[in-house]
């Protein structure tokens, strides 16, 4: 070789170094060593989370949007319930491809678990991939599949009851489950000043000042005094559900650390159904009795808090240089006057999307994501293809320029395996 020629070579090869050097820089080196902490809250909605972030009350979410990009999350038309929308969250394909239509099966009238489901998660290609995982509450994840790292199923927060037994595989592994027992935490657990935190049961009417209000609201404020207790309890529940993911979690990632962790938490779902027209007495077309307004008044936007809380306290366990991602099933809106209270009807049509970490964008806020966009988009983060059988779309817009051309696959058929039916 001349020396002009050796000249040339060795420019390339710096020059290469360089530019190899740079775009790890900014694209966050290599995405196979990636690791991602997932938090699912079910009903988390933007209409609720804004005015909280205005006022400073959800520092740990405004952390993420600050570093990431945030956006609203469509949900599935014609509504559906939960499990049906996580899993079309988990899998990228919508309910007829994945088999998880309800709570229960309409026909057979048989809760539906995971072995109806009928395609594979992000996590089990993931797992294939060589990610080790932990899945912690996940809707519709009993009983608990075997996976490259731990499961704990949404069955696990259930604890023993008299004369019932607990259902076996909460665990994968099974021997799990020995190690997580004595973290469940159970509504008889939670002391009245871990509740008072989302109510003001002082605030209530006593029977005297109830006994001055018109005849028209007297009969519902009293209802309400009396049944002030009642309304309590379901949150204590709630609250246990969530203590418990929480507590698991964190224990997982100290002990049992892996590369992805994906934690669900209903808390915000169920105190939303529960406490949502006591802060919106008039607008919901039902009586709420100035008891029930002054005592539970303000329990969403607390519990919103308190869910801001418990994904600082999730990131900060999960450590620095993660990628987080936190994404909602549906928004919420409330009872609707002449519409029947409760269920989906009380639902939002857009969730929440907040991703943040090497290969977002920062600080943007974007168009809108689609709950089946969700798997491709985690997918093409790890630089793995998206299947053609699946519904859901890369959402390219979330990414900073260049990161899909770098590191972007391309597309595969599918990912099932076509033995896995008859199995
Ligand atoms: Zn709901």
């Amino acid at each position: 070789m001349t020396r002009r020629l050796l000249a040339i070579g060795l420019v390339a090869a710096v020059t290469t170094t360089i530019l190899v050097a740079a775009l790890a820089g900014c694209g966050g080196g290599d995405p196979a060593d990636r690791r991602l902490l997932m938090v699912g809250i079910d009903a988390a909605e933007w209409a609720v989370i804004r005015p909280l972030l205005e006022e400073g009350r959800m520092p740990n979410l405004q952390r993420l949007i600050d570093s990431g990009v945030s956006c609203g999350l469509r949900s599935l038309e014609p509504k559906q319930k939960s499990p049906v929308i996580w899993t079309t969250i988990a899998t990228g394909k919508n309910p007829e491809k994945h088999g998880i239509s309800d709570y229960i099966d309409p026909t057979s009238k048989k809760i539906l678990t995971s072995n109806v489901r009928t395609a594979r998660t992000f996590w089990d290609i993931l797992g294939e991939e060589g990610k080790t995982v932990t899945v912690i509450g996940w809707l519709v994840s009993w009983p608990a599949e075997a996976v490259n790292g731990y499961m704990v199923t949404d069955y696990f927060r259930f604890g023993q009851k008299p004369g019932r037994e607990l259902p076996e595989d909460l665990t994968y592994p099974e021997e799990l489950l020995t190690e997580i027992e004595p973290l469940r935490i159970t509504s008889d657990m939670l002391t009245d000043e871990e509740i008072a935190r989302f109510v003001s049961p002082d605030a209530a009417l006593t029977r005297d000042e109830a006994r001055e209000l018109p005849m028209d609201e007297l009969f519902v404020e009293m209802r309400a005094i009396d049944a002030l207790e009642r309304t309590i309890a379901p949150l204590r529940d709630f609250h246990a559900g969530d203590r418990t993911f929480l507590r698991v979690a964190k224990h997982l990632i100290r002990e049992h650390p892996t590369d992805v962790c994906i934690v669900y938490l209903r808390g915000v779902d169920s105190v939303c159904h529960k406490f949502w027209a006591a802060a919106h007495r008039g607008e919901v077309g039902i009586p709420i009795s100035h008891t029930d307004a002054r005592v539970f008044g303000e329990t969403v936007d607390l519990y919103y808090e308190y869910a801001d809380e418990m994904l600082g306290e999730l990131v900060e366990a999960y450590g620095d240089g993660a990628t987080v991602i936190v994404c909602s099933d549906h928004g919420f809106e409330g009872p609707k006057p002449g519409k029947k209270p409760g269920g989906i009807n009380e639902h939002g049509p857009v969730g929440v999307l907040i991703a943040a970490g090497d290969g977002f964008r920062s600080g943007v806020e974007v168009g809108e994501a689609n709950v089946r966009d969700v798997t491709p988009t985690i997918l093409a983060l790890y630089g793995l293809p998206v299947a053609n059988d699946m519904d859901g779309e890369v959402f390219e817009e979330a990414f900073e320029p260049g990161y899909l051309a770098r590191h972007g696959a391309r597309n595969i058929p599918s990912y099932e395996r076509m033995d896995r039916r008859t199995e």
